[in-house]
């Protein structure tokens, strides 16, 4: 059967989120192809505008001011993200853990900021997942202490990447990648092969470390060079140990796979924080999910289920 005259990819990039989000799809309609890019721009732009601390009129920014106060009533979606997270921070052992922001929240990694050891000695006693008080029936969230604050920003990006291709394969789309930062869902193959996912080198701007082959799946990378700067040979960079309040050293990267892009997100954070050591326990775990990391001098590390790629052997 021939295809249609407009059957083909269709792809845009936009900056958003702090990040770009990325949308690919397969469409046999140029109309369409082009009008489905659009939704998934919109649906990304809608879970900002409930979920970005950096909105006053977020959501999230409402729970901020008001949940320490009083019980505070929270949408569906948003409520449902906030126990997700609360229960990866059970089985992370706290290391994913969305109340780091008492202390994040003093990072600029643009303007090269970040908390002195004071402000971090008084933030600390605010990061800690069980101050949160979650109330199912009632949908209501309360912290325990003033000063708590809560940020989505270790798992809204796969919530987005997880809508997104919901919504494509709704309307009958059977191949796409939908991306956010460094965060990805696959729907389908990419017609007859799989599509070939990179995991940045770390430390060398542009270059694929590590190229693997996908179908039907979510992967996310969890970096310290993705929001940094650098002082005296000291990386500051965006993923937060919640014992200390400042950034991870040990891993350089991790990436985590799996069949949901929501768990890939918050697991890659994990496993960052966790180290390779623990991280990789975790994930041998989660018999769904597989991870590869890069420590800080470059080693790889590859999760049980994963082959190890054959390196060629010399003729
Ligand atoms: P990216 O944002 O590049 O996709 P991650 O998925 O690793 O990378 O998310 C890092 C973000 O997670 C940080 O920018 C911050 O918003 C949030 N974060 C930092 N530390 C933690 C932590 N220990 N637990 C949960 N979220 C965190
Ligand atoms: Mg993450």
């Amino acid at each position: 059967m021939p295809l249609p005259v407009f059957a083909d990819w269709y792809g845009d990039a936009r900056a958003m989120m702090g990040t770009e989000v990325s949308v690919y799809l397969w469409s046999d309609d140029s109309a369409s192809g082009e009008a489905l890019l659009e939704e998934v721009f919109q649906e990304a732009a809608r879970i900002d505008r409930l979920m970005s601390t950096y909105r006053d009129d977020s959501e999230i920014s409402k729970i901020n001011r008001l949940a320490a106060e009083s019980d505070t009533a929270v949408g569906d979606e948003l409520y449902q993200l906030i126990a997700k997270s609360l229960q990866i921070s059970v089985l992370t052992d706290g290391a994913f853990d969305i109340t780091y922001d008492s202390v994040g929240q003093h990072f600029d990694f643009r303007a090269r900021q970040r908390p002195d050891e004071q402000t971090i000695a008084s933030e600390l006693q605010y990061i800690d997942f069980r101050h949160l008080l979650l109330d199912d029936e009632r949908q209501t969230i309360r912290f325990r202490k003033d000063g708590v604050r809560i940020n989505l920003g270790g798992i809204a990006k796969g919530h987005v990447v997880e809508r997104g291709i919901h919504l494509l394969r709704s309307k009958g789309v059977r191949h796409a990648i939908v991306t956010a930062g460094g965060d990805s869902r696959l729907l389908g193959d990419r017609r007859g092969r799989p599509w070939m996912v990179g995991v940045r080198d770390p430390r060398k701007d542009g270059e694929v470390a590590i190229s693997v082959p996908l179908e039907e799946e979510a992967i996310s990378t969890s970096g310290d060079y993705e929001r940094y700067f650098d002082e005296d040979g000291v990386r500051f960079h965006h993923i937060i140990h919640p014992a200390t309040g400042t950034s991870v050293s040990g891993v350089h990267s991790a990436t985590v796979m799996g069949p949901d892009a929501v768990m890939t997100d918050a697991l890659s954070t994990s496993v960052f924080v966790m180290g390779v050591d623990k991280g990789l326990r975790l994930i041998a775990t989660l018999p769904d999910y597989e991870s590869i990391v890069i420590d800080a001098d470059g080693q790889v590390f590859y999760s049980d289920g994963l082959q190890k790629p054959q390196k060629p052997v010399a003729q």
